[in-house]
């Protein structure tokens, strides 16, 4: 089994993410991909990010688009509020899947902040990285990351996604009314609307 995490804010899910989500089943024959929303990004500030449960069932009715894909609760909150690591999620995966080839797959964006995440030197022995392209992010370049000629070998780059679509952007478009379908799964528009999510307040 080759089996990708697919972590994020999915903030909302959008049609960015199951496009990289795509291409990199097809590029890298993967069986599956686990979208996990994260319980808390520690990266990003939790006050201003929509409840686990919003953007876990947003993930959930998006993810039917595709037999290899599924939502995943790996990285549901804490009960103690700690940021979710994804040096922890993989080593859970590892343990939950011990006999499967794991794969973490990321936007150029994501990858490029790696320096910062918890025990880069770990993530890159516990998955191989698929980084998928991203407008306005410098995917050949990974200089900046200084990684070994070990670690670059477990690095895929994937230059074939060309969305220029963001959960940030999303989010000030549906405040200001638009609802988006072009950018959103008809499935996750109507969850939206249903639940007056990004209407009166930023997340
Ligand atoms: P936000 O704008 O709230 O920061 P986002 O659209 O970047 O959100 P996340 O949920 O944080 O979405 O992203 C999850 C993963 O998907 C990250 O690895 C990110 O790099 C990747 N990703 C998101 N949108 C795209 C896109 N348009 N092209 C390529 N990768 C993307």
């Amino acid at each position: 089994m080759r089996v990708a995490l697919f972590g994020g804010t999915f903030d909302p899910i959008h049609r960015g993410h199951l496009a990289i989500a795509t291409a990199a089943a097809d590029a890298f024959q993967l069986d599956s991909v686990l979208f996990a929303p994260a319980g808390r990004q520690p990266l990003k500030p939790l006050a201003q990010t929509t409840p686990f449960p919003h953007r876990l069932a947003m993930t959930q009715l998006a993810v039917a688009a595709d037999p290899r894909f599924a939502a995943s609760n790996l990285d549901a909150p804490h009960p103690d509020h700690s940021p979710n690591y994804t040096v922890d999620t993989l080593q859970h995966l590892q343990r939950q899947q011990p006999h499967a080839t794991l794969f973490a797959l990321v936007g150029a964006d994501s990858f490029l902040s790696l320096p910062h995440w918890r025990q880069p030197e770990q993530l890159l022995t516990l998955a191989q990285w698929i980084v998928v392209s991203r407008p306005g992010f410098a995917l050949e370049d990974l200089s900046p990351i200084h990684l070994t000629p070990t670690q670059l070998a477990r690095v895929h780059l994937l230059n074939t996604v060309h969305e220029d679509v963001s959960a940030t952007s999303l989010r000030h478009r549906l405040q200001a009314g638009d609802p988006c379908e072009d950018l959103l799964p008809p499935a996750v528009s109507t969850y939206i609307a249903t639940h007056h999510l990004y209407t009166a307040t930023p997340h």
